[in-house]
């Protein structure tokens, strides 16, 4: 099997921890592929598509320089490899959503960046952090380390860390806490701006695109009398506008409206309040609006 200078390269985080909702993401939008045990990359079946499987930070240059014309990484990779202006975002994934942060020992006294001035910060985002206290004009001493930042401050290396944070547990078991958040990421797809076959790409878009509107949206069903619908879509008004059709009852009409899935049982509530019966609600695969 090998790589066509031709075919159209899509790079995928080989492993780490946007390793698998990346390839779960990528399967929902149907791209079928099988990889051989430890092979580099596979062809995906029916599409003029390879799929390659590298080193998260190593995806935002081969994006940048055309090795590969779409690649799915952490935002923040591609800010810390100082691509952001050499590729595309082309779609934000939601999913490996964090902050880059400046975090301190409990009690250090220390409560803003400038209160930093003189002492060691540890990262491993290195490019990022140091552009960060340059833009603060703090002069501060950066160490490069990989992996454990949060240790460093307990070992007495660093005052404080700039490190990528969730939901920031890791910080407090550690005895640590935000002091600032200098920016946010998420997985994203990213593309080369001359994309080998621009109309391929496109699609793989809308697909993952459909697939991610499905998982943030649900489809709401419910039977209303027709003299209130008009408030029944001020509560749920759509993407465009619902879908009404007549009930044997003319008085009646039966509406399909896709919801966010996070207000869904909030818009019920609401719906049923109106008058609304009969709602139910089905889950949404794929989409295409
Ligand atoms: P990896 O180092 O390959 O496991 O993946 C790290 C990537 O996951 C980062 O580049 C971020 O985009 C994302 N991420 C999301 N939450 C976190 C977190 N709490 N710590 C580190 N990386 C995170």
């Amino acid at each position: 099997m090998r790589l066509d200078r031709k075919q159209t390269r899509l790079a995928m985080p080989s492993k780490g921890r946007l390793m698998e909702p990346a390839t779960e993401l990528l399967k929902a939008a149907g791209v079928k592929f099988r990889r051989r045990d430890r092979a580099l990359y596979a062809h995906a079946t029916g599409l003029d598509l390879a799929v390659l499987f590298v080193r998260p930070d190593d995806i935002p240059v081969l994006v940048a320089e055309g090795a590969a014309d779409m690649g799915m990484v952490g935002w923040d990779l591609v800010r810390e490899a100082g691509c952001k202006r050499r590729v595309k975002r082309l779609q934000d994934l939601d999913f490996g959503h964090c902050r880059l942060a400046v975090a301190v020992r409990d009690g250090s006294g220390i409560r803003k960046v400038r209160d930093l001035r003189g002492k060691t910060v540890a990262a491993s985002m290195i490019r990022s952090t140091k552009a960060f206290f340059r833009k603060e004009r703090t002069k501060v001493h950066c160490i490069e380390v990989n992996g454990s930042v949060e240790i460093m401050v307990a070992l007495g290396l660093a005052d404080a860390i700039v490190d990528l944070v969730q939901t920031g547990d890791t910080l407090r078991e550690n005895g640590l806490h935000v002091v600032h958040e200098i920016s946010s990421s998420q997985a994203v797809l990213i593309g080369h701006p001359k994309p080998r076959d621009p109309k391929l790409c496109a699609t793989l878009r809308r697909r993952l695109e459909g697939v991610l509107t499905a998982r943030q949206h649900t489809l709401l069903e419910y039977n209303i009398r027709r003299a209130h619908l008009k408030r029944a879509e001020k509560v749920a008004p759509g993407f465009d506008s619902p879908t009404v059709s007549d009930l044997e009852d003319p008085n009646w009409c039966a509406v399909k409206v896709l919801v966010p899935r996070k207000r869904v049982v909030e818009i019920m509530d609401q719906l049923e309040a109106i008058g609304a019966s009969a709602i139910l609600e089905t889950p949404v695969n794929h989409c295409r609006l």
